[in-house]
């Protein structure tokens, strides 16, 4: 399973074991050694998992945590922290962290952690909606059709699967550069402008006031979000 992982980690001694052993096992790995530039790393790109230790310069692990579900970044996050008090534990769940792991650990122990972790984000990522019904609005995806009211809506390749994008990613802000890379997979001549033209699109068709949408939000400097 080839996954990217973010490792956020100030102890270079560790993050080159970690890089290497998570390399090996086939996943990219780009690393930050704090907590302000490990966030910013984590916002700017798609990862699958994050590994985020809590004692770190700056911005400690537990910030990163909060600001990443802030931002409705739903990478995995496995915290790595040298306390083993349970409160400290406690607060990163809280703070939207899916595990945790006390150092020192072995090896093995971590890959199994990411492993697990790994394989909930892509069963999640799997779950492919095939229909849904939104206001008077029905999408089955499976045979391409909208209706709205009951009446058919003409939509074009790229526009249902925005849509389907959308849909199965609700309540989530999503990026422009996520959809340039998952739904236009990077074509040529595509601009985060022709993504602004297509959810204009389906305002347009699916909205019953598009220039105050119901469903298709507008996320002022990052994008967009969906709910039924
Ligand atoms: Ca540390």
């Amino acid at each position: 399973m080839n996954s990217r992982i973010l490792l956020v980690e100030d102890e270079p001694g560790l993050v080159m074991t970690l890089t290497d052993l998570l390399a090996a096992e086939g996943h990219t790995v780009e690393s930050a050694t704090d907590g302000a530039g490990g966030l910013q790393q984590a916002l700017a790109g798609r990862f699958d998992l994050i590994i985020l230790d809590v004692m770190l310069p700056g911005k400690n692990g537990f910030d990163v945590c909060r600001e990443l579900r802030q931002h409705g970044q739903d990478a995995a996050v496995l915290m790595l922290t040298a306390k083993t008090q349970v409160s400290d534990r406690v607060a990163g769940l809280k703070l939207g962290a899916d595990d945790y792991l006390t150092k020192p650990f072995e090896p093995a122990e971590l890959l199994a952690r990411v492993e697990a972790l790994l394989r909930r984000v892509t069963k999640e990522h799997c779950s492919q909606v095939l229909q849904f019904q939104f206001g008077d609005v029905e999408a089955d995806f499976e045979k391409g059709s909208v209706r709205k009211a009951g009446h058919p809506v003409g939509m074009a390749g790229k526009e249902l699967q925005l849509l389907k994008y959308l849909v199965e990613h609700r309540n989530k802000v999503v990026s422009r550069d996520e959809l340039l890379e998952r739904v236009w997979e990077y074509q040529a001549c595509v601009s985060s402008r022709t993504i602004d033209v297509h959810i204009a699109w389906l305002r347009q068709k699916l909205e019953d006031n598009p220039q105050a949408p119901r469903h298709i939000h507008t996320v002022r400097g990052t994008g967009y979000r969906f709910s039924s």
